[in-house]
């Protein structure tokens, strides 16, 4: 990064919405952990740094009498942590704007950290207000953002605050650089062949990345949930299975459209079927498009997960986005295990990998098989929207002059 730091105080959005206990404590502090990198390098190039981010949603969580939560969602509960993992006292400011923000930010010292309070009990932050994003912008000299996980938000932190920054004190912090790098190492000429992988509920939530994989994948590998709309839409008998009535046509269309290109749009030849969606449930490995009323697909059986297996291994890019089968349930998890464990061997074997996206995240952290890929986003929706083409408000602005 090519910025001055010397002695200017730094606005740094990052992304602090951590999850936490009855106890306000931290259960995960993946977060933290990514946005510290960016923190330190500006305190190295002796600069302070004022912090801000959100934290839950505190306007969809109003108390009886219709006001915010403040003791719930206040930025408070991470400063100790915060002050351990940076091995620096962490200031907290009660508020994001106003005099007190501007005294605290103003007497700040060259290797200080303020802590902002949420954003999110600003009403003007979500409608990305003009006067709020400028009242911001009035505390430091330079604008970082690093919050990837909020770049698809046209937020007041994370995008209307950058236009009152010149194009010379603005820049991405170090984790969102390294989204975006790795992000296009899959979408601007990859290593072929790449191969997709798209899970998850519902076939809804994805339709945008599964018709832009369909146009540049070698191959698109197509489970969890959403797999049984596409096999219903091919004639298959799914029992009740999640199928999403009103996609058949789509999940049509999108089968029809990958024929067109010869792109490989491959189904699970097989299920792990069960009678109830629990634990208990009583379950087959049963041909996918053969399921029996009264049961349903809940994870890819063992001839696909071989299938599946075999075309990841081959790969020399992959892009996964979403599980293969109700992981978080023991009897589930097979397909999506057999998936990560594909995703790894074949980044072993020289294969660029990207894991785009919510629970493929989770469930390669659950497997531990984080380390042996080659990039996990910490980005969720925005990584979605990235990946489908998008552009992003929060990346826009910081490109823009
Ligand atoms: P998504 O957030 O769209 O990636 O979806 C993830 C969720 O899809 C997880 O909570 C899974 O339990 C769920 N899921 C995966 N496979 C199935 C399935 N065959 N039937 C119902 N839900 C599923």
């Amino acid at each position: 990064m090519s910025i001055d730091f010397n002695q200017k105080r730094v606005l740094i959005r990052v992304d602090f919405n951590v999850p936490l206990n009855d106890a306000f404590e931290i259960t995960d502090d993946t977060r933290i952990k990514a946005a510290l990198p960016t923190i330190q390098m500006v305190l190295e190039r002796r600069g302070s740094v004022i912090l801000m981010s959100h934290l839950g949603r505190p306007s969809k969580k109003l108390l009886p009498d219709g006001s915010i939560d403040k003791v719930k969602f206040t930025l408070r509960h991470l400063v100790d942590h915060l002050s351990e993992c940076l091995g620096v006292p962490v200031k907290f400011c009660p508020e994001t704007v106003g005099s007190t923000a501007a005294e605290m930010a103003a007497s700040l010292q060259a290797g200080e950290v303020l802590l902002l309070e949420n954003t999110r009990f600003n009403a003007g932050e979500t409608v990305g207000d003009e006067a709020f994003a400028r009242k911001l912008s009035t505390l430091a000299d330079v604008y970082i953002n690093d919050a990837f996980g909020s770049a698809h938000r046209a937020h007041a932190s994370t995008t209307v605050v950058a236009k009152f920054f010149d194009k010379d004190s603005k820049a991405f912090g170090l984790l969102m650089e390294k989204e975006i790098e790795n992000a296009d190492k899959v979408l601007h000429d990859p290593p072929r062949p790449l191969v997709a992988i798209v899970g998850g509920a519902k076939v809804s939530d994805k339709i945008l990345l599964l018709d832009r994989l369909i146009s540049f994948a070698d191959a698109v590998l197509v489970g969890g949930g959403m797999a049984y709309t596409f096999i219903k839409a091919s004639g298959g008998q799914v029992g009740k299975s999640l199928v999403e009535e009103d996609k058949l046509e789509l999940a049509r269309e999108l089968i029809q459209k990958a024929k067109s290109k010869s792109i490989e749009l491959l189904l699970p030849i097989d299920s792990v079927i069960a009678d109830d969606f629990a634990v208990s449930a009583a379950t087959q490995i049963k041909s996918s498009g053969s399921i029996d009323d009264g049961w349903m697909g809940l994870d890819i059986g063992p001839e696909a997960r071989k299938e599946f297996g075999k075309r990841i291994r081959d790969a020399r890019c992959v892009l996964w986005n979403g599980p293969m089968g109700v992981f978080e349930m023991e009897p589930f998890a097979a397909g999506t295990r057999a998936v990560a464990q594909a995703v790894a061997d074949s980044t072993n074997t020289g294969a660029f990998s990207l894991i785009g996206g919510g629970d493929s995240v989770a469930a390669i952290n659950q497997m531990n098989l984080a380390e042996q890929v080659s990039y996990v986003s910490t980005g969720g929706g925005a990584m979605l929207e990235y990946l489908e083409g998008k552009e992003l408000p929060g990346i826009k602005a910081i490109r823009k002059v």
